[in-house]
């Protein structure tokens, strides 16, 4: 099937009000284009140079997300037309983002990535850590903390699964209560999206199954 057909198919598969990320890294400005005319906008990229290489040279309407681990030197480069960034794992990072928003006069949406899976390898704030965290935002005027992200386990066991997107859920329900700023809830990849909706997610971030296996 094509990328067109594929993504298509996504959409048509899931509730109408979650939004679907098209995870594009190591993809073509080809593939990411076949997906483009579609009249899909959103796209995903984990890597700073080559989100910054791709957005230079596809159309300037695409909606750039950052889901990948972000280091606080590297925040200036994508700062300028970033529209979502997934991947704050520390306050330090997050006053970084601060700091370039207010340089480029932008407010920059942020979703706070929270460790969920049982591997150690993952990055991600402790459950624990979000509440100060939310705290300590406050006074940062140029971000607005609209939500949660969460990577499950690379793993095939669906109890497994369930019981990590439930905690995010949980916490997402929890911040919500205190801050209606909280809608966004960033969960579910080719492997587990379905599970992840089942579980009250409102964006999910699809690679493999829009662009096909990737070959690094
Ligand atoms: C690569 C990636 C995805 C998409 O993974 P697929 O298995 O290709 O759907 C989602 N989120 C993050 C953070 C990623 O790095």
């Amino acid at each position: 099937m094509s990328i067109a057909e594929n993504l298509n198919r996504i959409k048509n598969s899931i509730p109408p009000d979650v939004k679907v990320i098209a995870i594009s890294k190591t993809k073509t400005f080809e593939d990411i284009l076949k997906a483009y005319h579609t009249g899909h906008r959103d796209f995903g990229e984990s890597k700073v140079q080559e989100i910054i290489k791709k957005q230079s040279q596809l159309p300037q309407d695409i909606k750039w997300h950052m889901v990948g681990h972000l280091q606080t030197n590297k925040v200036k480069y994508i700062a300028p037309f970033v529209s979502l960034i997934h991947s704050v794992d520390s306050l330090k990072l997050l006053k970084e983002i601060n700091r370039q928003a207010l340089k480029n006069n932008r407010k920059l949406p942020v979703l706070l990535q929270v460790k969920i899976a049982v591997e150690t390898t993952k990055f991600g704030l402790e459950p624990n850590q979000i509440d100060d965290i939310m705290q300590k935002s406050y006074p940062l005027e140029a971000i607005k903390i609209v939500g949660l992200m969460g990577m499950a386990s690379f793993i095939d066991n669906k109890n497994q699964l369930d019981q990590e997107f439930s905690t995010l859920k949980d916490l997402f329900n929890n911040l919500q209560t205190k801050h209606p700023s909280i809608e966004v809830l960033s969960m579910g990849m080719t492997q587990d999206y379905q599970q992840a909706i089942a579980h009250g997610s409102t964006m999910v971030r699809i690679g493999r199954k829009i662009f096909g296996e990737r070959s690094t």
